[in-house]
């Protein structure tokens, strides 16, 4: 059976591998595409761009949610809200990457998408769900005689720090030892900032160059440190795990689903 892909934001960084990535593979196809208004690609063939020879599919400056089973959408906060909208009023699942979303923005966002299936994650790599629960178990069997750090890097044009994953690493270390993070959280450190506190969870952003994404779990007690680290050689890691989710939730009953619920986590 095919399943129906439409990718929002095709010209980005994400948007790109996605299209590739549906264009390489036997069971999806690729039925609708977005840019920002504005965009120089809009109204051209979504195949052409990508130079794979033409779809018969046009960019629009608004996803064509009910060309497809499924929308992909690796954009902004604000593309995203109009994306979920679209894709709500059409009864199409969903497959939302975007990070950066405020906390009024979020609760929008899960309102919105509620009556069909999406899933929403801050990593799509599978290597990556996979490091969230072991950073969890880890924390847990260190126990409070650890210190907890976080450190992310990313290419120099991301916009948000920390980054989505590093903040649900960070999450889930912190609920291994029965702290809430928002509680714990400590954003970088300078001046006269006294002795670290045995309950702080230390985040550290870098931006530099092109890197996919590095992320690295600390656990630090006299004598002995660990590293837990996972490290994105390229996006393709987050364009295939987004289209695995894509699988997912074109047979998904409507529901907020994460990584893990793809995975069996
Ligand atoms: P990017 O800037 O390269 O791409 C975003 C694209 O969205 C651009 O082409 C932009 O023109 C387009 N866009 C903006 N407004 C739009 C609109 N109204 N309609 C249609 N398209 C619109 O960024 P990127 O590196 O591809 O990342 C995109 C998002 O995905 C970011 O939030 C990033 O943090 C996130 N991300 C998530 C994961 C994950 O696994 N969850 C992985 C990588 C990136």
């Amino acid at each position: 059976m095919t399943t129906r892909i439409a990718v929002c934001g095709l010209a980005g960084r994400m948007g790109q591998r996605l299209g590739h990535l549906v264009l390489d593979s036997e069971d999806l196809e690729l039925t609708a595409a977005s840019e920002r208004p504005g965009h120089e690609w809009l109204g051209r063939d979504a195949g052409e761009v990508l130079g794979r020879g033409s779809l018969g599919v046009s960019l629009q400056p608004a996803i064509a949610a009910a060309d497809a089973d499924v929308v992909v959408a690796f954009t902004t906060p604000e593309a995203t809200l109009a994306d979920a909208a679209a894709s709500a009023a059409a009864g199409t699942a969903m497959v939302v990457g975007t990070t950066g979303m405020s906390g009024d923005q979020l609760a929008e966002f899960r309102s919105a998408v509620a009556p069909v299936a999406c899933v929403f994650a801050p990593n799509f790599s599978t290597a990556m769900n996979l490091l969230f629960k072991l950073v969890e178990e880890a924390a847990n069997v260190l126990g409070d005689d650890y210190d907890i750090e976080v450190v992310e890097a990313h290419h120099r044009h991301k916009v948000d720090a920390p980054s989505g994953s590093a903040l649900r690493l960070a999450e889930r270390a912190a609920a291994g030892v029965g702290r809430r993070l928002e509680e714990v959280a400590v954003h970088g450190r300078e001046g006269e900032t006294g002795e670290r506190t045995r309950r702080e969870i230390g985040m550290h952003a870098l931006r530099l160059g092109d890197l996919a994404g590095d992320h690295s779990v600390f656990y630090g007690a006299a004598g002995e440190y660990l590293e837990l680290r996972h490290h994105a050689t390229s996006r393709d890691a987050f364009a295939l795990g987004a289209l695995r989710a894509a699988r997912f939730a074109a047979a998904a009953e409507p529901g907020l689903y994460d990584m893990g619920d793809v995975l069996g986590l």
